[in-house]
């Protein structure tokens, strides 16, 4: 471009068609507004450029359906009939350059800054094609050929990819065709264990495909439902010559699932009444046993409500995920304590009540999966014993060689028999805080004295050792070396929701609470409760 007035003026005339174009289009798609921003962006240069000013803004105009900074953004009016209006202007103003600029560049207040126009960067489902539902059917579709047979074989420890193959009847030569063009799609020494690998047979008995299922490509988000595997296929074509290998996308589709209610017995029983997957309990239980104690703190009419997932593969409806929980809540007495999974940037799973609160307390009130414990108030032949001046602690009535975890991490302190209590053990946390199990049938080998043990980990097993009239675990946490109530006691928390996730967490809850309906736990105030469980 010169700088004579003829290359200005020529300049502005291109400008102004492309605001043509642009005009028309924003009455038949939204997506033109984003050009618009293009030409706004042209014309402030070509005014820099009349003022003398050197500006870096590229004049290349084509970004259709790139996103927009938020400083192209604000100079859009957001009323698009205030841009209908405009339009008059500019077609009386077509034929009449050089012209006074349009109102809407002179509310652009910003600086010409050096913008990198973004490319878009297609989804996978743009560039994969789509798997088939079975390997039979991608070959009928990519190779024109009928399979007769298929043999699956999965990846075992110390397995190299020729083993496997021979494993599943690949003779040696078909073996190192079928590497090599495998080896064109993906990294072969990174192939994981249990991975699997279907291959198919035609009538002469030859292996002619090969499937791999790829494991879990991604996840994101709250429930990461943006997840799709794939499968990758080595494919033997006489037309092209031989093995050739190809990616494919196995969508998946994911389903949410509200699940609630009252709890009467126990926990379980209520849970299996309304078919929660026994994993997806278990979850809930191990997110809610820093906060509650299932055996002391259910009262009639207390419920429960949970959010999990279902993933099915899109081709050929096979659940691959039972249910991932992705939201826990239970009403206590009145009182409501929830729970939302979170996903964070770098990929690490916690749980934070709504105000980013980790559900992870540093002990938890029970130390034993609370799911199969009993609630007080509907048991009547193991009393169980609270705490008082003469008992020290909290028995849990749970069967004879149910699993004993450690409450929080820490060394192990004292481990053996310990007079009444029986196989005791005692883990120190840290300064402050110490827990110790007794009664125990069995204390398992982790559990020496010396040893750290995690949170969670199992240490021991219910039994009925020392003095006990019966099957339970009894159940001490000390502060400072004296016992104190586990029911009560404050414990700290863990490490809060970072201040750099908030927004994306926050976000993930409207988004999830968008989806799901009011049921009387969501909408929950003491009153509502009363009512839920008069009607059932
Ligand atoms: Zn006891």
């Amino acid at each position: 471009m010169g700088s004579s007035p003829n290359a200005l003026y020529q300049y502005a005339g291109f400008v102004l068609d492309r605001i043509n174009t642009v005009f028309t289009r924003i009455r038949h798609n939204r997506s033109a507004i984003l050009s618009l921003a293009t030409s706004c962006l042209i014309i402030a240069s070509a005014h820099g450029y009349a003022a003398g000013v050197n500006s870096n803004v590229p004049v290349s105009a084509d970004s259709h359906g790139a996103p927009l900074s938020v400083s192209l953004q604000s100079i859009i009016p957001s009323d698009t009939s205030s841009l209908t209006e405009q339009s008059a202007w500019h077609e009386k103003s077509r034929d009449l350059t050089p012209q006074p600029r349009p109102d809407f560049i002179e509310a652009w207040g910003g600086e010409i800054v050096d913008i990198a126009l973004p490319t878009n960067r297609p989804a996978l489902s743009a560039i994969l094609p789509e798997s088939a539902a079975s390997l039979t059917e991608m070959v009928r579709r990519e190779t024109n050929q009928e399979l007769l047979s298929e043999v699956t074989v999965t990846m075992a420890k110390g397995d190299t990819l020729a083993k496997l193959l021979a494993r599943g009847g690949a003779p040696a030569q078909a073996r190192s065709a079928i590497s090599k063009a495998l080896a064109v799609q993906m990294d072969l020494r990174r192939l994981q264990i249990g991975t699997k690998f279907t291959l198919g047979f035609d009538s002469d008995e030859a292996v002619t495909a090969l499937q791999v299922h790829v494991p879990r490509l991604k996840r994101s988000g709250l429930s990461g439902r943006d997840g799709a595997y794939l499968d990758l296929f080595a494919l033997k074509s006489e037309e092209l010559g031989g093995w050739i290998s190809l990616k494919a996308l196995r969508p998946l589709s994911s389903q949410l699932v509200q699940s609630g209610n009252i709890i009467d017995y126990s926990l379980y029983r209520s849970a299996s009444q309304v078919k929660i997957p026994p994993t997806t309990l278990d979850e809930f239980v191990r997110v809610m046993g820093f906060s509650v104690d299932f055996q002391r703190q259910i009262r009639p009419n207390d419920q429960f409500e949970l959010i999990y997932e279902k993933t099915v593969d899109a081709l050929t409806g096979t659940e691959l995920s039972s249910g991932e929980l992705i939201y826990a809540g239970i009403i206590l007495s009145g009182n409501k304590i929830e729970f939302f999974r979170h996903v964070s940037a770098t990929g690490k799973t916690s749980w934070y009540d709504r105000n980013g609160n980790s559900a992870v307390r540093t002990l938890m009130r029970t130390p034993v999966n609370g799911a199969r414990l009993s609630s007080g108030f509907g048991v009547r032949r193991h009393p169980v014993t609270g705490f008082s001046a003469m008992h020290r602690g909290i028995d849990f009535a749970v069967p004879k060689g149910t699993p004993i975890l450690a409450a929080g991490s820490g060394v192990v302190e004292s481990s053996g028999w310990n007079g009444n209590y029986g196989k005791y053990i005692r883990i120190r946390h840290n300064s402050t805080y110490k827990t110790a199990y007794a009664h125990m049938s069995r204390i398992a080998s982790r559990a020496v004295v010396g040893r750290y043990v995690e949170q969670g980990d199992v240490i021991g097993f219910v039994g009925s050792t020392g003095r006990s009239t019966g099957p339970h675990l009894h159940y001490e946490i000390m502060v400072n070396n004296r016992q104190l109530n586990p029911l009560t006691v404050q414990l700290p928390t863990a490490e809060g929701l970072p201040d750099s996730e908030r927004d994306d967490f926050l976000a993930s809850i409207a988004l999830l609470e968008s989806q799901i309906s009011d049921t009387p736990f969501r909408s929950h105030s003491k009153k509502a409760v009363e009512q839920a469980a008069l009607d059932k």
